[in-house]
């Protein structure tokens, strides 16, 4: 699969800038179970991917993930800054065209470097189903995957974190929505939003 620049920068603004919208949210949800930061990092990796947009564009999408990655680990800083950036870099460097293959190596390599699995209350507890609604292909695909992406992150309102900085609070991390969750429903909203021509 290649796109169109056109198509790729509108891809990459898309998700950036969703998720300096909802920097707000992100910090609130972070306030309430971590530290706060949340939202912040995200933003600051965000406006370094947008400084750098015009180049992203016109690269081969492995490229741009690589680059994206790169800019991730250096720029988010906290727990999600290394996941993230995990998560692009590993895209980066197995991309063949296809999306499951493709997030299937990206999401293992984020468990490696997190030591987590779904069901601790983190990002993977929506990027995991997501992969699975993925794998089944077929009609309405996009819809169907921002639907999972936002029942996922609210279905981690109700766990107990047992990774990152949440778990810390052990029981008193109940009753609040992920941070890093959020922040992937977000991504993934953007994306499906832009592939059905509605962002
Ligand atoms: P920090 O926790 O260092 O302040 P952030 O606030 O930016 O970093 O990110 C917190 C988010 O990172 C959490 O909400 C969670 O989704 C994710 N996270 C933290 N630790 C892990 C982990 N070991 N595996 C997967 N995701 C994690
Ligand atoms: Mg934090």
């Amino acid at each position: 699969m290649s796109l169109d620049h056109a198509f790729q920068a509108r891809l990459i603004r898309t998700v950036a800038e969703r998720l300096i919208a909802h920097t707000e949210q992100l910090t609130a949800l972070d306030q309430a179970i971590g530290d706060g930061d949340h939202g912040i990092n995200m933003k600051r990796g965000c406006e370094a991917v947008l400084a750098e947009l015009d180049s992203l564009a016109g690269q081969p999408l492995a490229a741009a993930f690589g680059a994206i990655g790169r800019t991730l680990v250096m720029r988010v800083g906290g727990a999600s800054g290394p996941l993230y950036g995990t998560l692009f870099l590993t895209l980066g460097k197995v991309w063949t065209g296809d999306p499951v293959a493709a997030l299937d190596q990206a999401i293992a390599a984020v468990m490696a470097r997190g030591k987590s699995q779904p069901g601790q209350k983190t990002m993977l507890d929506v990027l995991v189903p997501v992969l699975d609604e993925l794998r089944r292909g077929g009609d309405g695909l996009p819809a169907r995957l921002r639907a999972t992406a936002q029942a996922a992150a609210q279905a981690t309102v109700p766990m107990k974190a047992i990774r990152g900085r949440a778990s810390f609070l052990g029981e008193r991390s109940i009753g609040h929505m992920d941070p890093g969750a959020c922040s992937s429903a977000l991504i993934v909203a953007a994306v499906t939003e832009v592939l059905e021509g509605l962002a």
